[in-house]
Formats: structure tokens, C-alpha cells, sequence
């Protein structure tokens, strides 16, 4: 497997002194998902699913086979358990308010963890308001990890459904899903991962971990923006219904009543983002071929270590997150500075050719109970170097004073 990454980055030669900090938003493309997009729009691109002419049969082969990318890339069963949509926001969305809506009463309860990002809980307030479901949290230690010996209680015989984030974007640590699984299953709860931080840095396998969704992040997988993905395990097919409706998605119409494909057309209603499926399945083909995941954990634990380590003696800083977690298997670190917003922290970066991200980076609750309003996250990825991690620590000891 190849270890030096940058040269396949266009962005990255252009800009060739970036260190690039924010692959937690979002990660550069390669060449070779580039070239893929570029191919399609110039040669393949027609609907898919509609035409019966040969470029429209292509272009519906190319989408399938980015189908079938994502279900080997997760280890799902069938084809079917894999359903496209156009980012992870929509993908949990569609989950809750086109399964949990429908199948769950007042009364039920769902859980989440206290790191999640507010795509995987926005969407659960509102069937709390909607439906009545009474929302829990497993909540963090006073260190920041997750509280595994609250598992067992939170989750109750009451649970219907345990949502959580695979890796948090804010504590760059993974969570151990299986401690998670296992009571989930005790209690017969339906069981989804939020894998879009934890996908582009550790084998998924959806039949391993036991879930009955995983939602993973394309763009954050080296993909286009504008496509997600979900994994939706057979069972809950039947009484899953769509979120949007209209064309696509149905098998016949009347002027009152309609009849609705099976999952996953159910659930793609309209034209789907084409060109990003394509360039997601591409994505897949690059990963396969040139990633392996066992480094990139090494990696960026290394990277962590030296950010963790350089920014530990700087009094004014706060690293949130247990450090010897994030020194050992942490991906990306976030940090507060006393006295300073952490715009102004990014923006200082900025200009010594850092780029990192500043806010509360759609984990608001996160840092209220952290005690901070807001902080600095650097966030790495397979073509970051030692050198981006250094030049972070030192431009924070120059902007210290230190
Ligand atoms: N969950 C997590 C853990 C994330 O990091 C993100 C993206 N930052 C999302 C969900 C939402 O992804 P998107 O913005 O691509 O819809």
C-alpha cells in the first residue's frame, strides 16, 4: 500500500504549502475520482433507471456498480440494503423521520451519546416534540470519553432505538460500538451508527458491528459532495417509508393512490445526484486500491500524539477529549485558548498556511457540557505529513508567545 499520498491531490499540488487540517468537514479528491466525474460528464452522463436507449443503460450500470462499491466497502448482504441519498444529514433524516416516525410511539425511547453531531440529534428533538419519544443520552466522563458503565442503564427494555456516532468529530476518538451493540440487542432496540466520521478511518463491517443502519459521509470518503449513502438492513424494508416521494420511487400511479417500489428506490425519489454516485463508487475503487486503514489509524494517532504533545505545555491551552486516548488512537484534536475566540485562533493559522476549523462544528450541547463555547479542530487524513502537525504546534507557540 502507498504511503505518500499528496502528488494524487490536484488541490493540494496547487496549493502546495496548505497544510489542510479540516478533514473532518470535509477531504480532497484524488485525480482518480476526478478523472471518473470527468469521464461520466463528458461521456457516460444520461438518467438512470428510465432510459431504454444504450447511454442510458450505461450510465445506470455505472450506478449500480457504485451500489455494489459501497455494499463490499461495508460488508451489507444484499445490494438492496444500500441506499443513496445526497449527504449523512438526509441519510439520518430519512431514517428517523421515514422509519422511527412511522414505527415508533409515545413513551418509546431513543438513545443517543452526549458527542453526537447535530445531525444525528436534531432529527430525533423533533420526533420527541412530533411523536412524544423521550430522547436519552449516554452521557461523557468528566475527561470527555464516552461513560460506558452508563450503557447498561440508559438503555432500558423501554429503548426502541440507540443511534450513536461511530467516531466523534469534535473528541477525536472511536467508540467502542460493541459495548453498545450488545445491550442494544438485549433489549431489542434497532441499532444505527453514525459512521461519517469513522468510515474514512477504520474497515467498516456492518454484519460485524451488528447494526441495522450505518450512515456513512461520502465527501468526507474522498467523494464528491452532494451523495450519501446509508446501509438499511433488510428487516426493516417493509415498514420503512420514503421521506420524499414523486418520480422514481413508485412502481405505478393513480389519480389518488400509488404503489411504491421496494427499498432502496423507495427511498430515491427523483433524479439522484448521478455524477456523485459515480464519483462515490470511484472513491471506493481508490481507497481499496491504495488505503490501508490499519496505517491511516496508526498515522493519524501519530499526528495527534504530536499535536497533543506540542500543545500540552501552553498554559492557555485547553485540549478537550482524554489525552491518552487521543495520544494512542486519536484522529483528529480539538483545543480551546483561553482569552481567544477560536475564529480569531483560525484566522492566525490562516495566515501561516494552516487550515483548520472553528466553532462548535455542529456539536453545540458537546461544548456546553465541555464548558467551552467553542474551539480550533485540526483534523487529519491520509495525505496530511509529521510536518503539518509540527507546523500547527509551532505556529500556536508563536501566536502564544511562547
Ligand atoms: N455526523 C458526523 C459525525 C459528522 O462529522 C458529519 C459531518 N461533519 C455529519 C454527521 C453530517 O454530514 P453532512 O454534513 O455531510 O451531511
Amino acid at each position: 500500500m502507498k504511503r505518500q499520498f499528496r502528488d494524487d491531490f490536484p488541490l493540494l499540488k496547487e496549493h502546495s504549502s496548505l497544510a489542510y487540517c479540516d478533514n473532518a468537514a470535509t477531504a480532497q479528491k484524488p485525480q482518480y475520482v476526478i478523472d471518473c466525474v470527468d469521464q461520466f460528464c463528458r461521456k457516460e452522463n444520461a438518467p438512470v433507471h428510465r432510459g431504454i436507449y444504450t447511454l442510458a443503460e450505461t450510465a445506470t450500470v455505472l450506478y449500480e456498480r457504485a451500489r455494489e462499491n459501497v455494499r463490499a466497502f461495508l460488508n451489507a448482504e444484499d445490494i438492496s440494503e444500500i441506499v443513496f441519498t445526497h449527504g449523512a444529514t438526509e441519510s439520518l433524516n430519512t431514517i428517523a423521520a421515514g422509519w422511527a416516525r412511522y414505527n415508533l410511539k409515545a413513551g418509546d425511547e431513543v438513545v443517543v451519546t452526549e458527542m453526537e453531531h447535530h445531525a444525528n440529534l436534531v432529527p430525533w428533538q423533533r420526533l420527541e416534540k412530533e411523536i412524544g419519544v423521550v430522547l436519552k443520552f449516554i452521557p461523557i466522563t468528566e475527561e470527555g470519553d464516552l461513560d460506558y458503565a452508563a450503557v447498561d442503564t440508559v438503555i432500558t427494555p423501554r429503548t426502541k432505538v440507540v443511534s450513536v456516532t461511530g467516531g466523534s468529530n469534535v473528541i477525536g476518538i472511536d467508540i467502542h460500538l460493541d459495548r453498545i451493540a450488545k445491550r442494544a440487542h438485549e433489549v431489542g432496540a434497532v441499532f444505527i451508527v453514525d459512521a461519517a466520521q469513522s468510515a474514512p478511518r477504520s474497515r467498516i463491517d456492518v454484519r460485524a458491528i451488528g447494526c441495522d443502519c450505518l450512515v456513512i459521509a461520502p465527501h468526507k470518503l474522498m467523494a464528491p459532495t452532494g451523495v450519501g449513502a446509508f446501509y438499511v438492513n433488510k428487516k426493516l424494508h417493509e415498514t420503512f417509508e420514503p421521506l420524499m416521494v414523486g418520480g422514481s420511487m413508485v412502481l405505478s400511479v393513480d389519480w389518488h393512490d400509488s404503489i411504491w417500489r421496494p427499498v432502496p428506490q423507495r427511498l430515491e425519489a427523483g433524479t439522484p445526484a448521478i455524477a456523485q454516485v459515480v464519483g462515490l463508487g470511484a472513491a471506493i475503487e481508490y481507497i481499496n486500491q491504495n488505503v490501508d486503514f490499519d496505517w491511516v489509524a496508526e498515522f493519524e494517532a501519530e499526528l495527534c500524539r504530536r499535536v497533543v504533545d506540542g500543545l500540552l505545555p501552553l498554559n492557555q491551552v485547553r485540549i478537550l477529549g482524554p489525552i491518552e486516548k487521543l495520544r494512542s488512537e486519536g484522529h483528529l484534536v480539538s483545543f480551546s485558548v483561553e482569552g481567544m475566540h477560536s475564529h480569531d485562533v483560525a484566522a492566525f493559522l490562516d495566515s501561516r498556511g494552516i487550515a483548520v476549523r472553528a466553532g462548535h462544528h455542529c456539536a453545540q450541547p458537546l461544548h456546553n457540557k465541555l464548558g467551552v463555547p467553542n474551539s480550533v479542530r485540526a483534523s487529519f487524513y491520509i495525505y496530511n505529513s509529521i510536518e503539518d502537525a509540527e507546523r500547527l504546534v509551532k505556529a500556536m507557540q508563536e501566536l502564544l508567545g511562547v
